[in-house]
């Protein structure tokens, strides 16, 4: 599954980095950066768990 960040959205809180921090990090200007463009294998829960999380609904999954 990709994983989709609506860049417009994202306010740079870090929510889904905590829930997943393989996959998301937020840098020091605030940017979310992705490690991966797709759901890794093994870290499908964190990474729902980081979407429905995400306090502004910037990021969804997309098959
Ligand atoms: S939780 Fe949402 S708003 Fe916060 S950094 Fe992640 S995508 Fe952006």
């Amino acid at each position: 599954m990709k994983i989709v960040v609506d860049r417009a959205r994202c306010t740079g809180l870090g929510i889904c980095e905590s829930f997943a921090p393989e996959v998301f990090e937020v840098d020091d200007n605030g940017d979310l950066v992705l490690s991966s463009e797709t759901v890794p294998d093994g870290l499908e829960s964190e990474v729902e768990q980081a979407v429905t999380g995400c306090p502004t609904e910037a990021l969804r999954l997309e098959q």
